[in-house]
């Protein structure tokens, strides 16, 4: 917490043989605020001044390589790379100054991309457009597995196609979610679609996911 920047940093480190000084610990300045512990999505603080990391939608977004847990995912709304609402809400943001590095400034083209396009990326062009962005280190799969989420989170019937298109993808990731999306957004078709999709699925991940549907609605 800066009192000059706000809380909406980029951390970084230097490594050095140099004998420093050490700084004097920084100041609580949050006083009786809260506000970042009301907004998380999925309750990841379980007190002030803790964070349970497993809960945090960053975390599963970009770090995380397994499936993502059922309890979290109709909370992330439309996140697919990240959340960053807890410093949004942070009273000290409103001090801060945008940043002026270049490499820190959204991208015109990825200012608002269509939800249908990024479900449609193969390897190719996910390696593409996301070519000198952090985005591209989480990998095609893990990025549209979280694109499959928001589009289960949508309501957007418009997006069934490509969903189901999805279910035979070569990634598991990308199928689980995709069973999972899918009877979000038409229940009654992942059910069809069920007995045939079980018999040719051979993935343990994805084949759980179809077992599991009937509680995908929470
Ligand atoms: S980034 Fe989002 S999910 Fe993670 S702790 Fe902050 S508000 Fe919660
Ligand atoms: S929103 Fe900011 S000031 Fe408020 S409790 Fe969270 S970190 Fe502290």
């Amino acid at each position: 917490m800066s009192r000059d920047f706000g809380s909406w940093l980029f951390l970084g480190s230097i490594f050095t043989t140099l004998a420093l000084e050490p700084d004097e610990p920084g100041r609580d300045r949050c006083g009786s605020c809260r506000a970042c512990l009301d907004a998380c999505p999925t309750d990841a603080f379980p007190a002030p001044y803790q964070l349970d990391a497993r809960r945090c939608i960053s975390y599963l977004t970009i770090e995380t390589r397994a499936v993502i847990p059922r309890q979290f995912r109709a909370a992330m709304g439309n996140r697919i790379y990240g959340c960053d609402d807890c410093l949004a809400v942070c009273p000290w943001n409103k001090f801060a100054q945008a940043a002026s590095e270049a490499k820190l400034i959204a991208r015109d083209d990825l200012k608002a991309p269509k939800l249908e396009d990024l479900l449609a990326l193969d390897d190719a062009a996910f390696r593409a457009l996301f070519s000198g962005s952090p985005i591209k280190r989480i990998g095609r799969a893990k990025f549209v597995s979280n694109c499959l989420i928001a589009a289960g989170n949508s309501g957007l019937a418009a997006l069934l196609p490509e969903v189901e298109r999805r279910l035979d993808d070569e990634a598991p990731l990308v199928r689980a979610m995709a069973v999972w999306a899918v009877f979000r957004l038409d229940p009654k078709k992942a059910l069809r679609l069920r007995p045939a999709a079980l018999d040719s699925e051979r993935d343990e991940t994805v084949r759980s996911e179809w077992h599991a549907l009937e509680t995908s609605a929470e």
